[in-house]
C-alpha cells in the first residue's frame, strides 16, 4: 500500500469510527455496549456520570433496568434499545433504587410492570416534595456552569466536561419543570423477588442502606450478570464519579444491616455464577474482589459497633477503634472511602443498634426553630441519663455551631457553643469556638473570657493567643 493511499484509508476508517459513535440524543452522544446477543448496556455522554441502562431481550418481553433522570432522553433510548435488540415488546422495568436519575424516566415505561423495592415509592414522593429547592439549585447552577465554561479553552477536556454537564443540567431542569404524575414501581418486595421471564430468571435482592433506602441487586444467572445499582464501584473511569463517589451508610435512611449483609453474603457466594458486576453508572466498574472487600468492611464495622455497644464502649471510643486509616489501611485510597464516610457509617450503625440519635442534630433543629430553654434542657439532661436517648459528640455539636456561624446566624451559633461548653467544660476547643462566636456577636468581654479559658486548658492554642492579641490591639475581626 503506498503512503498516500494508506493515509486515505486511515482517514476513511477514522470517519467511519467517528460516524459510528456520533449517534446523539438531544445533543448527547449515545453509547451502546453489547454484553451478549440479547443484552445491551446503553448511556448518554462521554464525561458525565450518567445512568447506564441495561436491556435484556427475554421470552417474556424486553426487560429494562433503570432509566435516566429524564423522560425525553429515555423516550429516545427506548427506540435505540428496540432497534439494537430488534424487539418492540417491552414488558418490564426494574428500578435499582429510588433516586431520580434511575426512576426519572419511569413514565416512558408506564406500559410495563415496574418492579422495585417497597421503599422506592416513598423515596420518589419525598424527592418530589423537594422539587422547589432543586429548581432553586438549578437556577444558580446553570449560570455558574455557563460562566465556568466561558473561561475554559474551547475544545479542552474541561470544556467538554462542562458542556456535557450544562446540557444535562438544562435538560433535567426542563424535565423537572414539566414533571407531573409519579410512576413508582407497581410490583414491589421487601427482601427477595424472583422474576420468571420465560427463558431468563431474574433474582432481585434488597441491599439498601449504604446508598439509598431502597437499593437492590439484580442477578441474571443466564447472562452471568450482577447489577449493583449505585451501591459501590471499585474503579472510577472518569474523575466525575457522581453517585458512585461514596460508600457509606446514609443518614436519614432506614437500616437493616443484618439483612443487607445476609443478602450480600448470598451474592458473594454466587461468585462462580457471575462474570460481570455492573454498577448503575457507566463510569464505574466493580470487581469481585472490590465487592468482597466492601462487604467485609461493613461486616467488620457492624460486628464491632454492635458488640462494642453491648460491652459498654462509647461511640467516641468506637470511632477511634474503627478509624479508616488505622483499622482499614488497605481501603484508604479505594473509591468511595473517606474518613468522613467511615465516621458517618459508624454513627448510623450506633443509632441503629442502640436506638440513640444524635444530640447535635436534635439541638441544631431546636435552636433553628427557636425552641425555648426547657426543650433544650430536656436534650441536655440526657447526657447524664442512665439510658440516654441521644449520643453526645463534642465535634458534631461544635460543627452544628459553625453551620449557624457560617450562615450568619450568630445568636444561634452562640447558643449551640454555650450548650457544648456546658456539656464539655474541659475542652479547650469548645471554649475557643465559643469565643469566636461571642466576638462575632459583639460580646467582647465574654469572648476574652472564653479565649482565656481555652488558653488555660491548652496554652498551645495559638488561635486563642492570636484572637486575644487582635482584640487587645483594637481589631475584632478574626
Ligand atoms: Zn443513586
Amino acid at each position: 500500500m503506498n503512503r498516500k493511499f494508506s493515509l486515505v484509508v486511515a482517514v476513511v476508517v477514522l470517519l467511519l469510527a467517528a460516524g459510528a459513535a456520533a449517534e446523539t440524543v438531544l445533543g448527547l452522544p449515545v453509547h451502546v455496549q453489547r454484553l451478549a446477543p440479547e443484552v445491551i448496556r446503553i448511556w448518554v455522554g462521554d464525561e458525565i456520570s450518567s445512568t447506564a441502562t441495561v436491556a435484556i431481550a427475554t421470552k417474556k418481553g424486553v426487560l429494562v433496568v433503570d432509566t435516566t433522570g429524564n423522560p425525553k432522553i429515555d423516550a429516545e433510548l427506548r427506540k435505540v434499545i428496540a432497534r439494537e435488540l430488534g424487539r418492540q415488546d417491552f414488558t418490564t422495568l426494574i428500578n435499582t433504587h429510588e433516586h431520580g436519575d434511575h426512576t426519572g424516566g419511569n413514565v416512558v415505561y408506564a406500559d410495563c410492570t415496574i418492579v422495585g423495592h417497597e421503599l422506592v415509592g416513598a423515596g420518589m414522593t419525598a424527592a418530589a416534595a423537594d422539587r422547589s429547592r432543586v429548581l432553586e439549585w438549578y437556577a444558580t447552577r446553570i449560570p455558574e456552569l455557563e460562566r465556568e465554561l466561558a473561561l475554559k479553552p474551547a475544545g479542552s477536556d474541561s470544556a467538554r466536561t462542562l458542556r456535557e454537564q450544562l446540557t444535562v443540567t438544562t435538560l433535567d431542569r426542563e424535565a423537572m419543570l414539566a414533571a407531573g404524575k409519579l410512576y413508582p414501581p407497581t410490583r414491589t418486595f421487601s427482601d427477595h423477588l424472583s422474576l420468571d421471564m420465560g427463558d431468563t430468571a431474574v433474582e432481585l435482592y434488597y441491599i439498601g442502606g449504604m446508598h439509598s433506602a431502597s437499593d437492590i441487586a439484580v442477578f441474571v444467572p443466564k447472562h452471568r450478570l450482577l447489577l449493583t445499582g449505585d451501591t459501590m464501584a471499585d474503579t472510577w473511569l472518569t474523575d466525575t464519579p457522581g453517585c458512585l463517589a461514596s460508600f457509606m451508610a446514609r443518614p436519614g435512611v432506614p437500616h437493616d444491616f443484618p439483612r443487607l449483609l445476609a443478602n450480600w453474603d448470598l451474592l458473594l457466594a454466587k461468585k462462580d455464577a457471575i462474570d460481570l458486576y455492573l454498577p448503575g453508572h457507566w463510569n464505574g466498574e466493580l470487581s469481585y474482589d472490590g465487592f468482597a472487600a466492601r462487604v467485609a468492611y461493613v461486616h467488620a464495622l457492624w460486628d464491632g459497633v454492635t458488640h462494642g455497644a453491648q460491652e459498654g464502649k462509647t461511640l467516641d471510643e468506637l470511632q477511634v477503634e474503627y478509624a479508616l486509616a488505622t483499622r482499614f489501611p488497605a481501603l484508604v485510597d479505594s473509591p468511595g472511602f473517606q474518613p468522613r464516610n467511615n465516621y458517618t457509617t459508624i454513627m448510623e450503625m450506633w443509632t441503629t443498634t442502640t436506638g440513640q440519635t444524635s444530640a447535635a442534630d436534635r439541638l441544631y433543629a431546636l435552636v433553628e426553630e427557636g425552641a425555648g430553654a426547657d426543650a433544650i434542657r430536656q436534650v441536655v439532661v440526657e447526657h447524664e441519663a442512665p439510658t440516654p436517648k441521644h449520643f453526645f459528640n463534642e465535634a458534631q455539636i461544635n460543627a452544628a455551631g459553625y453551620r449557624f456561624l457560617q450562615a450568619g446566624s450568630v445568636p444561634q451559633a452562640v447558643e449551640i457553643f454555650r450548650i457544648n461548653r456546658d456539656l464539655f467544660p474541659a475542652s479547650w476547643n469548645v471554649h475557643d469556638s465559643l469565643g469566636e462566636a461571642l466576638l462575632a456577636a459583639g460580646e467582647t468581654e465574654a469572648a476574652i473570657a472564653s479565649y482565656q479559658k481555652s488558653l488555660d486548658l491548652n496554652p498551645q492554642n495559638t488561635s486563642a493567643t492570636n484572637a486575644l492579641a487582635r482584640i487587645r490591639s483594637g481589631g475584632t475581626t478574626p
